[in-house]
């Protein structure tokens, strides 16, 4: 159950009463508010005086729910707003791994170029086998905020585990949770005490209700500035790397009140079938898309496979624009 607050009680008030009811307190649109278990289906007798309003819930989707919020959150990348009416879908372009100065710098161009200011390389890499490039560490980081110094761009990059945060804050404007952080409680829980934009990707393995039930941990910990990215899961199929869970997206934009970000590039695990993939994202009408670019994909050092060359990024990007408008939204 959601509670909100009246006015006229003082956080420490509040605070007592979320101690009492075991729940959690956040400022939610400038309310105060309570999270309880959805299992509580009953206003209880003794907050009666103090409720504003409030919701039963169905299940433990609860801050991130239409039922709480009809309307889309309003979340910052930088100074480009997605949801709420923006009708914003942004391209969060850039390499999977920072590789050198000249490779991050290659894109950035490529970036400004085309108009687009947000820009992600990995610098923690959760691979799957320790033997491969891990990234580059602190010394990526650096590289990332010299590029935002230089051209202005807003910065993305993935925190491998949570001791990672607070570097990671340091040096960039938004936290990715990567598809094999999704469960993990130390991460959610720091990116939730942070005040920093948190992209989280949905575990390939998991149900639309798990994956949202970790933003609410974002959520619930104080940090409304969630922004959910589907990416692809495992299904049968092998012939891609992954499946676009585009069924999934529809019922998110149904039942959930979070930003929505479509990751084409994870999901197919191939270049030549990105770009008519992120078309089709396009036309569902999102919040944004995450596309990997590489100055030499084939050299790459990781993702070799799926990541656009520069002439065919540009291209896409050009081509999606008017697409964009088609239903609605306008490229940023
Ligand atoms: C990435 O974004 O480069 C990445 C590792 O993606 P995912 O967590 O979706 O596998
Ligand atoms: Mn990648």
């Amino acid at each position: 159950m959601i509670i909100a607050l009246k006015a006229t009680i003082s956080h420490t008030e509040a605070l007592a009463l979320a101690k009492q009811h075991e729940s959690f307190l956040i400022t939610d649109d400038g309310k105060q508010v309570l999270i309880t278990s959805s299992s509580v289906k009953e206003l209880p007798s003794s907050l009666k005086e103090d409720a504003e309003n409030f919701w039963v819930m169905t299940n433990d989707i609860q801050l991130a729910s239409r039922k709480y919020r009809p309307q889309t959150r309003e979340v910052a990348i930088g100074n480009i707003l997605i949801g709420g009416n923006t009708k914003n879908t942004i391209v969060v372009g850039g390499p999977c791994s920072v590789e050198s100065e000249e490779q991050i710098r290659s894109a950035s161009i490529v970036l400004k170029e085309l108009s687009l200011s947000t820009l992600r390389g990995g610098c923690y890499k959760p691979r799957t086998s320790p033997y491969s490039f891990q990234g580059l560490g602190i010394e990526g980081l650096r590289l990332l905020r010299k590029m935002k110094e230089e051209f202005g761009h807003t910065i993305i990059t993935e925190a491998r585990d949570a001791t990672q945060i607070h570097e990671i804050i340091e040096y960039t404007d938004v936290i990715q949770v990567g598809a094999k952080a999704m469960y993990d409680q130390g991460i959610l829980r720091a990116c939730s005490k942070t005040n920093k934009t948190v992209l989280i990707k949905r575990g390939f393995g998991t149900t639309l209700q798990e994956f949202v039930q970790a933003a609410e941990f974002v959520m619930s910990g104080g940090n409304l500035n969630v922004v959910l990215c589907e990416r692809g899961i495992r299904t049968f199929e092998t012939g891609t790397r992954f499946t676009l869970d585009l069924c999934g997206v529809a019922w998110l934009k149904e039942h959930c009140n979070l930003p929505i970000i479509l990751d084409p590039s994870h999901a197919m695990g191939y270049a030549y079938g990105v770009p008519s993939l992120t078309k089709a994202c396009v036309a569902m009408g999102v919040d944004g898309l995450l596309i990997e670019t590489h100055p030499n994909p084939s050299v790459a050092l990781s993702d070799a496979s799926q990541q656009l060359n520069f002439e065919v990024f540009k291209t896409l990007i050009n081509e999606l624009k008017p697409l964009a408008n088609c239903v609605g939204y306008t490229i940023v």
